[in-house]
């Protein structure tokens, strides 16, 4: 049995002066009842990120953690985004901690779940994915556009957890081998079931925010949802290269038609060598475009020089747990 896992609960906070100061004790109080419940370490701690916020943030979290020594807070020198804040708290807390429960600091995200993630890890599970399992307060254009953004994305070849956000438990283990993933263009729901190892899924009811608004409109969804594709995958390189052998194939059907039309007469003059060149041309030029785009894929892929494989168990003691 393992010993008592010490948990770091990551926040990110970007101008959430309206809503840290009231979700804020709940994450405490959180806290309190799992290590008093006994499922975690006395020294568990909250980990809040300043992610460049313009507003009172980071005075907040300076005052909540002389308030309370559980509360703790970095702050990132400038706004970097949502992604990378949620990284910066993980790689700050994995040798710090046993556990990382990341979450959004709006209430949005139901707290409970922290018990069903806890008792999972101890279970044996090394990941644990908050799920909604209903999104009945989203407005019907919120759920329409985000249930699209999950749909897109797998249809794409990025593999995500349907109606998973970043709410989620990973062990310092884990951790450990995602500090390995170098890229620069962060989608860290792509990137964690990449690392592998044994997970599971909590369901929870998403609630709406409880102050303050979301940071997250259409637009930077889209830019979410692009950015986890070319990141994660080299599908629409692919699909140049499958739209140009079509073209291909339809251009060389277009030569045949105009030489025989040309034979049979009913033609101006001229006419044939120019639909032939045209079609020639553009057949070949989509079909070198996608086969260039192959090789740039590859390259693209390898420059994120990601680690090419994992050990999760061994028979025998590692003298190093891990390497980086
Ligand atoms: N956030 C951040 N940096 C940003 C935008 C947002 O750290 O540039 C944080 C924000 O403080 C919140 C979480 O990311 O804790 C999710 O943002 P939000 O609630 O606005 O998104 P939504 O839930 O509406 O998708
Ligand atoms: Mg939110």
């Amino acid at each position: 049995m393992k010993h008592k896992p010490t948990l770091s609960i990551i926040i990110p906070c970007y101008n959430e002066e309206a809503v840290l100061p009231l979700t804020a004790p709940m994450f405490l109080q959180k806290l309190n009842g799992l290590i008093s419940s006994g499922k975690i370490a006395g020294d568990s701690t909250i980990l809040f990120v300043n992610d460049g916020s313009k507003d009172r943030t980071w005075e907040i979290i300076c005052n909540l953690a002389r308030e309370n020594p559980h509360y703790t807070g970095i702050s990132q020198s400038r706004n970097r985004g949502h992604q990378n804040a949620v990284l910066a708290g993980l790689m700050e807390a994995k040798d710090r901690c046993d556990i990382t429960i990341s979450i959004d600091c709006d209430g949005q995200d139901d707290i409970n779940a922290m018990d069903a993630m806890v008792d999972a890890y101890l279970e044996g599970c090394e990941v644990v994915y908050g799920v909604r399992s209903r999104r009945d307060t989203d407005t019907f254009f919120k759920r329409f556009t985000a249930e699209s953004f999950y749909r897109l994305m797998n249809w794409m070849g990025a593999e995500v957890v349907f109606n998973h956000a970043d709410y989620r438990l990973i062990s310092s283990r884990v951790l450990q081998e995602l500090a390995n993933f170098k890229e620069v263009n962060l989608f860290l729901r792509g990137m964690v079931p990449l690392v592998g190892f044994k997970s599971t899924s909590v369901y929870y009811e998403r609630a709406e925010r409880i102050a303050g608004k979301s940071h997250y409109p259409l637009r930077k969804m889209l830019a979410l949802a692009f950015d986890g594709i070319t990141s994660l995958s080299v599908k629409p390189i692919r699909m140049i290269t499958g739209l140009g052998l079509i073209i291909a194939i339809l251009s060389f059907i277009g030569i045949i038609w105009a030489v025989v039309s040309s034979m049979i007469g009913i033609t101006v003059a001229g006419w044939t060598s120019i639909v032939c060149i045209v079609c020639f041309m553009g057949g070949i030029q989509l079909l070198c475009l996608g086969v260039i785009g192959e090789y740039i894929g590859k390259i693209y892929l390898e420059t994120k020089a990601r680690p090419r494989y994992i050990i999760s168990e061994r028979t025998y003691e590692d003298g190093k747990s891990h390497e980086t």
